[in-house]
């Protein structure tokens, strides 16, 4: 028996008590709520802000400020990846096992896997991920973390899938974009939440032409691919198989991107025999190879 006596709550169910009496006194008083954010909103809009201009990717802590500070970056490259099928990933009764196995697997060996090509941003979104490249070899270093995350989809995700799980499971794998341009930024949010905002095109193209690739897949914008074509290490493979390199690169159509739909498609991975020579090529800055002609554009 409780030795609680009638009538008087145990902690819980204070506790409980408590949340729906704040609850309900924010019911009480929405619409001064609303009202408070409305004037907050219109002088937000009203009010000028500092967007500064900078060639340095500024930290976290510089991108926190009570002011109205913004920082713009040119050159950023971001990569955005995310799983096929995910929404056919069901986290309920007996799925959730193997569910929040693939995202143990698949969500966290990402993180790992493009941490190591130094980015100056990292974060997950939702099951996928996205990260910010920017300053030295921004876009070598977006693209050999790309392609070494649809590899790794396709040479380990995939298959250990197939291996481990039941046929049902739904077929899935990174879908990944890059984009680059300009962003602005800052920490908003209520003190001891804040989360960095990052505005503008390059995110938002990365994340379309990851939507739109299929599990192994990498899509650029075209701008991205500009910025590659000048290397044989990223316009053709290695020769393998029988010694002949030849473009790797096929025109694609990322329709959400209107104007700017036209971008490139990559479907080969890292060859097993020459990938340690061509990444570290690439990441070395190296962009001329012995029997790869430069087709003018
Ligand atoms: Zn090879």
């Amino acid at each position: 028996m409780s030795t609680v006596p009638p009538g008087v709550p145990g902690p819980e169910i204070a506790s409980t008590a408590l949340h729906l009496s704040e609850a309900a006194k924010v019911a009480q008083n929405i619409s001064a709520l609303l009202d408070d954010q409305h004037n907050r909103a219109k002088l937000d809009l009203q009010t000028a802000v500092e967007v500064i201009d900078t060639d340095r990717f500024p930290s976290l802590a510089d991108l926190y400020s009570e002011k109205r500070t913004w920082f713009r970056m040119r050159g950023v490259v971001a990569v955005s990846a995310d799983l096929k099928n995910s929404t056919g990933l069901s986290v309920r009764d007996r799925y959730a096992q193997t569910s929040a196995r693939l995202y143990e697997a698949a969500t966290g060996s990402a993180v790992r896997l493009m941490a190591k090509f130094e980015p100056q941003f990292i974060d997950i979104q939702g099951d996928g991920i996205f990260a910010l490249f920017h300053g030295d070899l921004a876009f070598e270093r977006a693209f050999c973390a790309g392609v070494t995350l649809k590899t790794f989809s396709e040479r380990s995700l995939e298959p250990l899938i197939d291996e481990l799980f039941t046929d049902g499971f739904p077929d899935t794998g990174f879908k990944v974009g890059i984009a680059s341009g300009v962003l602005v930024a800052k920490k908003i949010g209520i003190r001891g939440t804040n989360e960095p905002v990052w505005a503008g095109k390059p995110v938002n193209y990365a994340v379309k032409c990851a939507g739109k690739a299929d599990r192994h897949q990498l899509i650029v914008t075209s701008t991205v691919h500009d910025k590659l074509a000048n290397n044989d290490y990223i316009t053709h493979s290695c020769g393998c198989p029988n010694g002949t390199p030849v473009p790797v690169w096929t025109d694609t159509s990322v329709e959400k991107l209107g104007k700017h739909a036209s971008c490139k498609l990559l479907r080969t991975k890292w060859c097993k025999e020459h990938g340690d020579e061509f990444c570290g090529a690439i990441l070395d800055g190296k962009r001329r190879r012995d029997g790869v002609s430069q087709v003018a554009a």
